[in-house]
């Protein structure tokens, strides 16, 4: 089935939904891990699941394998990631053929980043340039049978830094034939929901799902968002401060956290939530139990501290 058609019929029952992203793990024991975890992870009822592709077709094999698994042999709605630079247009076909014949129909097309190792992607002779392209491309290839998904960046993609323009690109490809949106994570509520205002006073109507990465450990948090230049509330950093080194303690704020930012995005309407889970359950359990979307299993342990949680904000 169609994540569009999924996302609707959610909808028009006004219930919230949620989906998983995974990424192929580089070991064998990693791959037979993930998929007791996907399995288990099925449990906690997601709308559809998500697979990552490696830049420049670097997991294709594995990417599509796990894929044909989750759909096939779990029962879960599978969507693949699929990138278009420092590929041949020959990979995409396989890739999208094989997709086709393990019965998914939901792709998340994207440009994609440079593979590891190379500092810019590129266009490579027979390949595309920008994930319009691979929208426009699929379209064309296969009409309505694919589900296509695109990225959204609610603070700009980072290459970009005419925020209009990066707009204008955007709403290009929905107009190539998007069916809806997972956007990049953000850890500022207020810069995405400014966003989606923006983006629907554009005139694009299609269903936006914000990616949502509960924080796993202090290192790793700030590297990430200094890499990627995310923005991170004040709030947040002075709330992490005590705790940086109590991987625990962390963990659980990262929990809180991400219930409390699902909490006012459902208050402001939103019903669809995708979550980042590293390939890890736990957190994204959590966040589901605390926002009261799935039975409890377990409780969040107490912090040693009251987290402020933006309550002192302006
Ligand atoms: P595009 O929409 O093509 O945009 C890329 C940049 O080009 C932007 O700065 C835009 O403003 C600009 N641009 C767009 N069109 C034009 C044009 N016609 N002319 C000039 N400039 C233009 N990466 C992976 O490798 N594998 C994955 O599985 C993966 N999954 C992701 C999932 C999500 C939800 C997100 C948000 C990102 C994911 N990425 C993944 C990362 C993604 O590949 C990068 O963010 C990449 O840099 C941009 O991809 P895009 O599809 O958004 O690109």
């Amino acid at each position: 089935m169609k994540v569009s058609d999924k996302i609707r019929k959610a909808e028009s029952e006004r219930r919230c939904f949620w989906s998983f992203e995974y990424f192929p793990p580089k070991t064998d024991v990693g791959v037979v891990n993930l998929f007791d975890r996907m399995e288990r992870m099925y449990m906690l009822g997601p709308e559809f699941i998500d697979v990552t592709w490696g830049a420049g077709g670097t997991t294709s094999d594995l990417t599509l394998e796990i894929c044909t698994t989750a759909q096939s042999v779990y029962g879960l709605e599978t969507c693949m990631h699929l990138t278009c630079t420092n590929m041949p247009r020959e990979k995409i076909d396989i890739a999208l053929e094989q997709a086709k014949k393990a019965g998914i129909q939901n792709i998340l097309a994207l440009r994609g980043d440079p593979p590891r190792g190379q500092e810019n992607w590129t266009k490579v002779d027979t390949g595309f340039a920008y994930a319009v392209d691979l929208v426009r491309y699929i379209r064309e290839k296969y009409g309505d049978y694919f589900c296509i998904g695109v990225a959204g960046y609610p603070e700009g993609h980072i290459e970009n830094p005419d925020k209009e323009a990066d707009l204008l690109h955007f709403k290009a490809k929905v107009d190539a034939g998007a069916d809806y949106v997972v956007t990049q994570l953000f850890y500022d509520v207020d810069v995405y929901l400014d966003w989606v205002k923006r983006v629907r006073a554009m005139g694009i109507t299609i269903p936006i799902l914000p990616g949502i990465l509960p924080i796993q450990n202090y290192s790793g948090f700030k590297r990430m968002t200094a890499l990627s230049k995310t923005i991170v509330p004040q709030f947040i950093l002075d709330d992490l401060e005590p705790i940086k080194d109590d991987d625990q303690a962390v963990k659980d704020y990262g929990v809180r956290l991400a219930i409390q930012m699902c909490t006012q995005m459902k208050e402001a309407g939103q019903m669809g939530f995708h979550f980042y889970c590293l390939n890890l359950e736990r957190s994204t359990r959590l966040t589901l139990e605390g926002l009261g979307f799935v039975a409890p299993r377990e409780q969040v342990r107490p912090l040693p501290w009251n987290p402020s949680l933006g309550k002192n904000r302006e």
